[in-house]
Formats: C-alpha cells, structure tokens, sequence
C-alpha cells in the first residue's frame, strides 16, 4: 500500500514550505504537447518513424478527449473510492468501465487510414477480441502480465486504458495527504508504476517527483532515495552526453534497478514520455551495465 494517502478532505495548504504530495494531471495540452515534441525529436532520430507514429498515437488521444470524454457519471462514484485509505484507483480492484473501449476503438478508428501493413494488422487483431476478451487483455497488462498479451497490442491498450485513468485521475475530488510512511515506489492514484522521474520547475522547483506511468499523477518522493527500494546512498547518475544532461539515468546498487531522472530546467521543451522514447540509448547502456528498468515504458512494451 502507499504511504501517500488520497482524502476526500480539502486541507489548507498550510506553510510556505508544506510539499504537495500529488500532482494530479491537467488534461488540456497534455497529449497535444507531447504530440509536439515527438515530432520534433523525430527530426534526425534513429527512430524518428517510431516516435511520428508515437505523435499520431498522442494526437489520436486528445482528438478524443474531445470526441468521447470520460462520461458525467463515471466521476459521480469516485468520492466516495476516497475514503478507504487505499488508492482510489488500483487497478486491480478499480470496476472498470467499459467506456475505455470506446477509447480503445476511436484510436484505432483514427490510426488506421495511415497505418502502415504491421500496425494494422495488430489493429485488426484488437477487433477481433469480444468485450470480455479485452477485459482479460487490460486486466493481464495492467497486472504486469505483457508476455500474456504481446508488444503491439499493449500500446494500443495501454494509450486507451491510461486516456481512461488520466481522466478520471484529473477529476478526482481530492487532494492527497502524506503520512510519512515508506513505499512510495508506486502511484498513490492508481498503484502503477513509474514511468520516470522529474526534478520539478515552478511552484515545486528542486523536488523530484515520479509521474505515474498510467494515470500520469506526479507524486512526491525525496531526491535522495532509490525510487525502487527507498535504499539512500547507493545511487549512481548515467547521462550520455555531459555532466548537466537534462536526463540521467538513477541506478540503485542495493536493488540493482534504474529509473530515468528528468531536468526540465535544463530543457525547457522536454515531455517525459517523449524524451523517455527517444532517450532509449542512455535505457540500452545502463542495462548494459547491469540494472533492470523500474518503471513502464508506456510506448514500449516486452513481449
Ligand atoms: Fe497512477
Ligand atoms: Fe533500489
């Protein structure tokens, strides 16, 4: 269970110094943002055809945010997911609805006129499920379970299933209270994992924050910790080009794990989930090394 805990309560927001536990996302230029800078990452890239289809992806999903958002109803319930202490959306308990795959289904339908051959095939192959098949997939990937449902179909689940959680992460009537527990390696929203971390800018400058790989809520956690096991004091920092890079790797000697550290002040267009796809080189040499991704590359999945 988190340490951090969401409370239906509004709390003042106390001294000057008092940290925000959780960020909850925004929604208004969330996707579009990141549609941009992945075109503009693709520019020269290795995998510059990778991260163009990722953009048409991330426009897919703000097209629909406007197209079919999250229905009234569905936020009616979520006060009252506040009061148990656990994480008011963890997916292995949270009732779905099937409204994400009316998601699943508008990005497909979006995606397909310039899909290449092997992208339509794996869209064609999501058809085919029945509702209750699709279930079965979302449940197994949210669960970790990606050899059970393969690479490409669990892009295309996950880009439904996250548009589905960040909606209703970003209506949740809350804000969160602390305790100051331990394990905080996963997101007190939802009880996903990481997909990186950021040394925040603006109200929060100089804290690092993880952003939730599902939901994309940003919770707190001190820079000084293994965002894996908590362990203080083993880390090393890999970066690729230079001593001030806007992303290094953090790598933990205890849990022998990795987890990507985000300076926006050093970049100011950066967008994690972008720059995480197109930073996959610093991700092949520190594996090189030895340490195992923590987090979920959600434009990248195994199997
Ligand atoms: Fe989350
Ligand atoms: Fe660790």
């Amino acid at each position: 269970m988190s340490s951090i805990q969401m409370t239906p309560v509004q709390t003042p927001t106390g001294g000057v110094n008092e940290i925000t536990p959780v960020l909850l996302p925004s929604l208004k230029v969330r996707y579009s943002k990141r549609a941009a800078r992945l075109r503009q990452l693709a520019e020269a890239h290795a995998m510059g055809d990778y991260l163009g289809f990722c953009a048409q992806l991330a426009d897919a999903q703000h097209a629909l945010l406007e197209r079919i958002p999250l229905p009234v109803a569905l936020v009616a319930g979520l006060a009252e997911r506040l009061s148990n202490g656990q994480a008011p959306l963890a997916t292995v308990d949270y009732p779905r609805d099937r409204y994400w795959q009316q998601l699943l289904q508008g990005l497909a339908e979006q995606l397909y006129p310039e899909a290449n051959p092997s992208v339509r095939m794996t869209l064609d192959a999501l058809r085919e499920h029945t509702p209750a098949q699709l279930e079965q997939l979302a449940s197994a990937l949210l669960a970790g379970g990606y050899e059970q449902v393969g690479s490409g179909q669990a892009l295309f689940l996950w880009a439904a299933l996250s548009l589905y959680f960040t909606q209703l992460a970003s209506a949740l009537p809350a804000s969160a209270s602390a305790a100051l527990g331990e394990q905080r390696q996963h997101c007190p929203v939802c009880a996903s994992a990481p997909v990186a971390s950021v040394v925040m800018t603006g109200p929060q400058a100089g804290l690092r924050y993880l952003q939730c790989s599902l939901c994309e809520c940003r919770w707190h956690m001190v820079r000084v910790k293994c965002s894996n096991c908590e362990a203080t004091g083993a880390l090393d920092y890999w970066s690729l080009e230079r001593q001030d890079a806007a992303v290094k790797a953090e790598s933990c000697n205890d849990c022998h794990s990795y987890l990507k550290v985000f300076y926006p002040e050093k970049d100011r267009d950066q967008e994690l989930l972008a720059d995480d796809l197109a930073t996959l080189a610093l991700d092949a040499e520190v594996e090189r090394e030895g340490y195992g991704r923590s987090g979920v590359s959600p434009f990248l999945f195994p199997g």
